[in-house]
């Protein structure tokens, strides 16, 4: 945490500065990374700047029903020049995939990100380890810049503090995230609606992508590790895509006697995509790091060449040596 700050007066004014604004969003992007990119490009858009949506890869249908959504651009070859860069919620600049090109389109570069490993990659970093959700620091600069809250930009918000704090249950859930959603409230946040969009309705492909890592569950370090694991096979039959298997590890860490939880999956491109979970005071982000994953001390991840079985091992004898 040392060198981190939280810098909403820098970021102001470089917005301020700048009339073309890039706002970019990490690689696999999730509900926080999303709903920080199109609540800044509601806000931005209120202070008459010109925005483009940047991502790297697809946006995941659950979140398509967020203004702005269907903007997201994949970097092209000769984008720009933009007078500001913001990212949101990118953890380290190998996050940015292919969006790293538009560093050298833009006059200025900024983030906003609550990652504790972030490296401040940026020309200007507001980077805070503490707070539960990016989107809370959206608020936030929100606030500094004195645009006012509508219900577009709550529902944004919203997305990315409810997915981040996995509805509000995690232990990174704080007062302020509730402080929050009671101004989201009163920006008029259609809570029960989106809520069952975001955490409730689920496509078939994903149930029975489901019940394929379910089966696949088993137990290691004395049963205190769940672990799960999904082949290209298993997305195949299913005709399911990666995303779908995005909160899947929650189910080895809900299942009694564990308090670590992997879940590994093959990717499309060759690679092994581990979600790694861990039930405090278990943490898990120091063995993401070993193998250059990263994220936070109770939910990181890690993307590594590889085969399946010989990745699995290697992650979870780390696992196994802090059990
Ligand atoms: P998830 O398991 O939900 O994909 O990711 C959990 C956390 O780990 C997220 O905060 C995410 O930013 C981080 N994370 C996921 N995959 C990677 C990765 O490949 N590299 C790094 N550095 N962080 C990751
Ligand atoms: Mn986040």
């Amino acid at each position: 945490m040392d060198g981190m700050k939280q810098n909403p007066e820098q970021v102001a004014e470089a917005i301020r500065n700048a009339q073309t604004i890039a706002v970019v969003s990490h690689v696999n992007p999730d509900g926080d990374t999303i709903g920080c990119a199109t609540a800044m490009r509601l806000g931005l858009l209120a202070l008459g700047k010109e925005v483009t949506l940047f991502c790297d890869c697809k946006i995941p249908d659950t979140m398509s029903f967020l203004p702005g959504a269907d903007l997201f651009r994949h970097p092209g070859e000769n984008e720009g020049p933009f007078d500001l860069m913001l990212s949101v919620d990118v953890s380290d600049e190998r996050r940015l995939g292919a969006c790293e090109a538009l560093k050298k389109a833009s006059r200025m570069t900024a983030q906003i990100d609550h990652h504790p490993t972030n490296p401040l990659f940026m020309e200007i970093n507001s980077v805070d380890g503490e707070a539960p959700a990016a989107c809370l620091m959206i608020r936030e600069q929100l606030a500094v810049l004195g645009v006012p809250l509508t219900e577009e930009i709550a529902e944004c918000l919203y997305t990315g503090i409810s997915t981040d704090t996995g509805n509000f249950a995690f232990a990174s859930t704080n007062a302020e995230c509730f402080r929050v959603m009671a101004e989201l409230m009163e920006a008029g946040l259609s809570l029960a609606r989106l809520n069952r969009i975001l955490f409730r309705v689920k496509p078939r492909e994903q149930m029975k992508l489901l019940g394929r890592a379910l089966e696949s569950m088993r137990f290691d370090g004395n049963g205190k590790i769940a672990v799960m694991k999904l082949t290209r096979k298993d997305f195949e039959e299913c005709g399911a895509l990666s995303e779908h298997a995005d909160t899947v590890v929650n189910y080895g860490l809900d299942t009694v006697g564990t308090e670590m939880a992997l879940l590994a999956r093959e990717g499309e491109d060759g690679k092994v995509k581990f979600s790694l979970r861990a039930k405090e005071p278990q943490r898990i982000d120091d063995v993401a790091q070993k193998f250059g994953g990263g994220g936070h001390p109770q939910a990181s991840g890690i993307t590594m060449d590889g085969t399946l079985d010989q990745a699995v091992e290697m992650v979870l004898d780390e696992m196994i040596k802090k059990i």
